[in-house]
């Protein structure tokens, strides 16, 4: 985990920095609004905590070129003066979160983890062979709702179309560390799934390789 914390007063920055190193976060500093603005332009960051106060330019300037430049890094502004302002400011930039400071590392620390803990922002993602369209965050297929183990199937099936995907890869892939003893079971999902192929219509099909597993290929 790697944090960027853009703060001009250098004690507490390297004490800050100390402290999260304790917790294995990497933190990099930069002392002015300027030098923080290029790394955290130029690199990549789990997190960003800004001080608003910053010599060249404020913590809030920062995190404006930061949203206009569609950089979507967590960030959490650290703020002493007239705070509900700072407050209402930072988050109209765009901030994830806000400290007031002083602050305890301890705080500071759980506000990192909690925005790294959120989910991400899902994104649409799709895999498609021939005319079939299976939705990784739906599990479904075609438009067809999956369930678990067959959208787990299929999704294996689909990321290598021609190739074929072992019966243990899937076992491990699909049904984790509950694998054991269930090995008949793949082929009542399989049948299940070709059912399902032959609905959508469809040149694809899944084929089995005896002893080993099974790809999808175009019949
Ligand atoms: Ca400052």
């Amino acid at each position: 985990m790697r944090v960027l914390y853009v703060e001009d007063e250098k004690f507490l920055a390297e004490a800050v920095k100390h402290n999260l190193g304790k917790e294995e976060i990497d933190c990099d500093l930069a002392f002015d609004g300027e030098d923080g603005l290029n790394k955290a332009v130029d690199e990549i960051y789990d997190v960003v905590i800004l001080d608003v106060m910053l010599p060249k330019l404020s913590g809030i300037d920062i995190l404006r070129r930061m949203r206009e430049k569609k950089i979507a890094t967590p960030v959490i502004v650290l703020s002493a003066l007239s705070e509900v302002e700072d407050k209402v400011n930072g988050l109209d930039a765009g901030a994830d979160d806000y400290l007031a400071k002083p602050f305890k590392t301890a705080e500071l620390v759980a506000r990192i983890k909690a925005l790294l803990r959120r989910p991400a922002k899902i994104k649409e993602e799709k895999v498609k062979y021939l005319n079939l369209v299976y939705d990784v965050n739906e599990k479904s297929l075609n438009g067809f709702s999956l369930t678990a183990k067959e959208a787990g199937i299929i999704h294996e099936l689909l990321k290598t179309p021609g190739k074929i995907v072992k019966k243990d890869f899937l076992l491990n892939k699909v049904w984790g560390g509950e694998a054991f003893g269930e090995d008949n079971y793949i082929e009542v999902y399989v049948s299940r799934l070709r059912k399902l192929l032959k609905k959508i219509g469809t040149r694809a099909s899944i084929n089995s390789v005896r002893g080993f597993g099974y790809k999808i290929v175009e019949a």
